[in-house]
Order: C-alpha cells, then structure tokens, then sequence
C-alpha cells in the first residue's frame, strides 16, 4: 500500500507492522561473527555481493530521503496554496461538510499519491533491474491504484470526526481522536487479512498446495502446545509479483491466521522452512500482535500530542500565508500530514527497536520449536537464513546506524549467526521457551 496514506492513516500502519516479515529487507547491522576465525553465517560473494551492496544502498538512501521530500514537498503545496484550492472546490460544490468530504479526500490522497509517486516509480524500477520483482508495470500500477482505492475509503469516517473536533474540541482533539482510533485499530487489525489483504494478494489454503508441509507444521504446532488448525494456515501467491521470500503471522482473534507465500515453499526445503514457521508461531504464541496493538496504541498517543502542539502552532505562524483559515478548514489536514510526516520519521527507531526485540524472541522460540523435528536446527536455520538473504539480495555488512533507524528485523548477519550457534540443549544451558 502507499506509504503516505499509511501514514495519514495511522491506524493502518499496525496491519503491516503485525504482520512483519520472517526475513524479508531485513535491514542492515554490525554481523556479529559468533565463530571467530570460520566463515560468517550469512555472506555472499561475486556478482551477488556486488548487486546486494549497490540494492542496499540504493534502499537506504531512498528511505531517508523519502522523509525529507515528503516533508518538503507538503510544505511547497502548503506554500502554493494547493490545498486551499482543493478545500474551495469542495466548498464551491457543497456547503455540506458530509458532501465535501466525500470530494476533498480523494483530491486529498491523490495529492499526497503523486509527491511519492516519483519515488515510488523509481523503486520499482530498482526491484526489477536487480530481479527482485517480476511484477509488470500494468500490475504495479493497478496495485497502486486498489491501494489509492483503498485508503479513499477508509480515510473517509475518519476525517469527518477529524473534521467534527477539530471544530467542537479544539484543545482536546488529540486525546478524542486517540480514543477513537483504539477500538479502529483492533477492529482493522480484525478485518485486514478477511477483507483488505484478500484485495492485494491471492491466498489459499495451505493444505491442498502443500500436504506434506502441512503435515510437519502441525508436528511443530503441536509440540508447541498449541492449536492452529489448517484452516488457519494460507498459501500466497507472492511469485507472480516477486522473487523474494516471505511468511508471517496475521490477524486477531477468529482472523488470526499464518500465511507462507509460495516463493518461500519453492526455494526452502522442509527443514528450513520449518524453522521461518517456528520462527512464526512464536509471534503467534508469544501474543506478538496484540503487543504490537499496545505498543501502536501508546505511541499514537505521543505522536498525536505532538502533532497536536505542531499545528496550533503551524497554523498560528504560517495559516495566512498557507490559506489555512483555522483547524476546522479542511486544508488543515495537510498540515496534519506534515506533522505526522516529520514524528513519523522522528520515532522510528522506537518503533523499530520494538519491533527487533519482538523478531529476536521470536528467533528463539522458533529454534526452541523445532528441536527434536528437525535434525539439525542450527544449520538449517543458517541455510535459510542464506538462501532469504540471497533472494532479498541483502548486505552482508550494513550500516549500524542504518539498522538503528530503519531496520524493523535484526540483519540477516546476526539473525544467521545467531541461530547457527544457538543451542540450548547443550549441558549447563537452559532452553528459554521449551523448558527441559
Ligand atoms: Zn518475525
């Protein structure tokens, strides 16, 4: 989905945080060589190596510099008057507010859909020139038009409350908006993988596409003390758009569900793919979503706060000069945009250290979990680690600072070097979720 409406809708931003990637761009970080003096865990060499370095680059430079022409180019169309012009074409047509939302909003996205469009087009140029996308402009494009389609319709109830208190409760809007988004958070997070993923991407049972796997899954889940049925388990047809690898945990309550992609059955034999699923049922086990629920929750509250002190501000200084009238103009949602933009960016190494924590663990439980089912865990581990590494062409050496900002998984360095040498079964350790 584009990334600015996920940003103006903040609640969504939880859908995709919960359901993190097993490996996929996992971002750069020191490698921790565990054995000194042997090969690294993870590494890559030749034309590969070349191509992750020139991708990882490319990815890193485009993520910082993202922010700074989101924020930049809010502010030029703030300055140029555009979305005062919008907000008079809204008025101009209805003085209903129900009805000029219903024009603003989408003249709203398609706005904040081109600034990123460059960029946007430009990555996807990217993926395909280094393989990792096989996905034709035509798909890309109507991807990317569902996404518009998408956040139209859901942006719609919460502009019209945002729009509503913004006039009735200009000091307490922040907490009531606050209020509100929790219960649509969840109920999003509900309904994601049921009506809004099902939009995006094809999924089907897991079962009729891959009985055997089904088969060890369920040794695995119920080693883990568990019940995931194989209804909740789904197939994704992720190779007609990409080459990478991927598998997650998604959904609460009766949508709670695991989905693998068919990149990843393809290229990982049964061991290693047993090891990204433990991987998995730890996030599933370990109440990983509705932590992540909490921790969104708690950090809205803060970016909502300080968006709110940013605009009374903002418009105070600069409202004359951006034809911003007050908080209740409709054009004041672009300065809302500017501020989630900037405490967006501002908190993502928060956001990202969560989120590592919660990947590490899961690390752990998933090679707990597979002891005694797969021979040899610490191996098989490593190798799946290489082989996601490889086909998401990631840097063996990333940038620490890199992983501090932006990395939502440790590196793939660590994460192999990690699993290769865990074993808490040896004399004197302690397993940390499988006690002995
Ligand atoms: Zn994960």
């Amino acid at each position: 989905m584009l990334r600015s409406l996920k940003i103006l809708l903040l609640f969504l931003s939880l859908v995709p945080f919960a359901a993190t990637a097993s490996a996929q761009q996992a971002p750069p970080a020191p490698s921790p060589q565990t054995q000194t003096g042997s090969a690294p865990a993870y590494s890559l060499s030749g034309d590969k190596l070349q191509k992750a370095i020139e991708v990882s680059r490319i990815r890193e430079i485009v993520h910082f510099v993202q922010a700074g022409w989101d924020i930049t180019a809010i502010l030029v169309l703030l300055w140029l008057g555009v979305f005062s012009r919008v907000r008079n074409i809204a008025e101009n047509i209805s003085s209903n507010v129900w009805i000029q939302c219903v024009i603003y909003m989408p003249l709203f996205l398609v706005l904040l859909t081109l600034i990123d469009l460059p960029l946007d087009l430009y990555m996807h140029t990217v993926s395909l020139k280094y393989g990792l996308s096989v996905q034709t402009w035509r798909g890309w494009i109507w991807d990317q038009t569902k996404g518009l389609l998408i956040g139209v319709a859901l942006s719609y109830l919460p502009a019209m409350l945002l729009k509503l208190i913004f006039r009735k409760a200009p000091q307490k809007w922040w907490l009531i908006f606050w209020g509100a988004s929790v219960p649509t958070i969840i109920v999003l997070v509900f309904i994601a993988p049921v009506v809004l993923e099902p939009l995006m991407n094809k999924y089907e049972s897991l079962q009729p596409k891959s009985p055997a796997l089904v088969d060890r899954l369920e040794q695995i889940v119920s080693r883990g003390g568990l019940v995931i049925p194989p209804a909740r388990m789904f197939w994704m047809d992720a190779s007609s758009k990409t080459t990478e690898m991927n598998a997650y945990v998604t959904g609460i309550g009766a949508s709670k569900r695991v989905v693998v992609w068919d990149t990843t059955i393809a290229k990982l034999n049964l061991d290693e793919t047993s090891v990204v699923f433990g991987h998995e049922m730890g996030h599933y086990v370990l109440n990983h979503i509705w932590r992540g629920i909490a921790f969104t929750i708690a950090v809205l509250f803060v970016t909502l706060f300080l968006a709110k002190l940013f605009i009374a501000w903002a418009i105070a200084r600069y409202g004359g000069s951006w034809q911003v009238r007050g908080l209740s103009d409709w054009a004041s949602l672009a300065v809302l945009m500017l501020a989630l933009s900037i405490f967006g960016f501002l908190l993502e190494p928060v956001t990202n250290g969560f989120s590592r924590s919660m990947e590490h663990q899961a690390d752990v439980y998933g090679m707990e979990a597979v002891h005694g089912i797969v021979p040899n865990p610490q191996e098989s581990a490593r190798s799946a680690f290489q082989k996601l590494g490889e086909a998401s062409l990631v840097d063996p050496n990333p940038n620490a600072f890199v992983e501090f900002w932006t990395g939502s998984h440790p590196s793939i360095a660590s994460r192999a070097a990690f699993a290769a040498s865990y074993d808490p079964w040896q004399p004197g350790k302690q397993p940390e979720f499988f006690k002995k």
